[in-house]
Order: C-alpha cells, then structure tokens, then sequence
C-alpha cells in the first residue's frame, strides 16, 4: 500500500500517512509469531540464548566513541554519533534535526550527548528514523523520543516490532526486547522525507527484517555533491530462513533486496555496524587529512556481494540442518 503524497512536508503536515495509519493498524500482522518446535531451536547459528549479557558479547556496541563530521559544507552534512560498533548518524538541518538509530536500549542518553559534543541542541531533533526494528539499533529510540519529542518515521513492515518492542519472530525472546516506541508516520519505498534543506529518500531492502529501511541523501562538500546511503542490513544473523521462518516471506525479501541493490554505487555508504563500512579506518585517514575518506564508491557493491553470498550459503546451512532435524 502506498500513499499519493510522496513528500513529506518540512513542518511535516503531509496527507495521507495519517489517514494510512489507522488502515495500517486494522491491516497489519501484529506479530510473526510462530510456535518453533523445540528440537529446531538451534537452527540458526546466531540463535540468542537465554541466559546472554549483550555488553558482555559485543563490548564494542558500548565503546564510545568521540562523534564527528563525516562530511559536508560548514555544519551541514552528515554526522556519526555511534559507538565502535553501532553506527547512528546525525543529519541537521536549517528547520531541525534528524536522527538516524538509537543504538542499544539505554543509549539514548547517549546518543543525545553526541549531539551536544557537536555543538548541537538534541533538543531540536525533530524527526527519528530506524533501519529497522533490532534492538541494537531501535533501543534507544524510546528515550530520545521522550528526551527531544521528536516524530518517529518507520516503514509499516516494521511497525509492530517497533510498538511492541519485540524481535519480529522472536516475540518470545525477552533478551531480543526492546522499549516499545510509538511510529507517528509511516514511510513507503521511494517515498522522499524533507526537513529544512535536507531531503531524504526510503528504500525499503528488507529481509534483515520484514520493514528494513535504507535511506540515501545528497550531501555538498567542497562544491560537489556526493550521495550518501544509509544501508539497513542484509545479514542473517539471528533469521531464521526456513523450518517456520522468522516471517513469512524472508527468503524472497533478501533475494529481492539483492536484486534491487545490484546497481546502486553510492559516493558513501553508511552502515549501522561501522565494521562493515570499515569506518574506523575511513575515520583515521580523515583525521589524518583526507577530506574525502568515506568516499568509497567500490565499497557498497563488494559488500553486497558478499552478504549475498553469505545469505545463500546460510540457507543452504540452514535447509541442510533443517532436513537432518526433520529426518531425525
Ligand atoms: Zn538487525
């Protein structure tokens, strides 16, 4: 389902989405809750187990890490405000400001101090995106909404996991919970977002997860304009591709999200997980004097080409120990 009104409004007083969101929630699967047989617990290889300390598993997703400029002209641009391994990004504009992710549950405090350190009021965020609804990139999204009063804009494939604030499929899994958020407006594929002089376009690439929504941007640096892309995800991880899958549909989805990618080269891309930008290194050779560090238009397509891999080589995991489970 999509809406006429592609733009969003800088005051965003746009048409339609309200009146979509109440057909959205007659309409939308609340959950993707299937009931997974006990012995196909251990399908998938990163299956969260319940006992499970995530700063004590990925250290890094809470090493801070000093917030910085990724590129633009003057205090325009692109900002990162994540940890070493979760990016969250900051984009502000002359009518307030945007912000991409909220890290893990409590890092909204975090995330609004980042803000400060650049020399922005995180009080003037006024809109809240996600690349899609996974704890470690929607748990603090609560907290800087209630922090800032900012509008959370989401896809609908999303939304119940966001307002739930559960993992799509794993509903039964505390460990994977997050603060349940309110979406205030949904975002369809292809749609563009405005805010002051920034404008940003969707795209839903989902798989990851059933709403995973990527975002790219154009952004001045020098003169020249460059475009940026927000990549959602296109991982495994934790999915569970067959048996009951994680939602119906996943296994089309990924392949559908490789397909739509194949073309794209960004100028830069972003991803949630610095480490699958290589942002850390990008980063020290603009502090060693490179404008241009995280221009890397190679860096997205031999990315997807290896999680496309990856994702074919996990089903194929994952059907063979599905059929020797079933056959047991
Ligand atoms: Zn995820």
């Amino acid at each position: 389902m999509r809406w006429i009104s592609g733009i969003l409004a800088g005051t965003l007083v746009a048409c339609g989405p309200v009146a979509q969101d109440s057909a959205v929630a007659q309409t939308a699967p609340d959950t993707a809750k299937t009931d997974v047989p006990d012995r196909l617990a251990n399908l998938v290889d990163d299956e969260f187990p319940e006992q499970f300390d995530w700063q004590q598993s990925f250290p890094s997703w809470y090493a801070a890490v000093e917030p910085y400029q990724i590129i633009g002209t003057g205090k325009m641009g692109i900002y990162f405000i994540g940890t070493e391994g979760l990016g969250m990004y900051f984009i502000p504009t002359d009518a307030g400001h945007i912000v991409i992710d909220g890290g893990m549950p409590g890092q909204g405090q975090y995330v609004a101090d980042a803000i400060r350190t650049l020399g922005f009021d995180a009080q003037d965020v006024k809109i809240l995106l996600n690349s899609h609804a996974h704890l470690d990139h929607s748990g603090g999204l609560a907290e800087l909404k209630a922090m800032t009063g900012a509008q959370l804009i989401a896809s609908e494939g999303d939304r119940s996991a966001l307002e739930g604030g559960f993992y799509l499929g794993s509903e039964e899994n505390s460990r994977a919970n997050a603060p349940p958020v309110k979406v205030d407006r949904m975002i369809a594929d292809g749609e563009t977002l405005k805010l002051g002089n920034v404008t940003l376009t969707a795209h839903i690439t989902p798989g990851h997860s059933r709403g995973c929504t990527s975002w790219t941007m154009p952004v001045v640096q020098s003169g020249k304009t460059y475009q940026a892309l927000f990549f959602c995800s296109a991982t495994v991880a934790a999915n569970r591709l067959v048996g009951p899958p994680q939602y119906q549909g996943i296994v089309a989805d990924y392949r559908k999200t490789f397909a739509m990618t194949k073309d794209w080269k960004p100028d830069i891309f972003l991803t949630n997980h610095p480490e699958f930008s290589d942002m850390l290194e990008k980063r020290a050779r603009q502090k060693a004097g490179d404008p241009l560090a995280f221009v890397d238009r190679d860096g997205f397509p031999a990315m997807m080409d290896k999680l496309e891999q990856a994702f074919e080589a996990a089903l194929q995991k994952q059907k063979l120990k599905y059929n020797a489970i079933m056959s047991d």
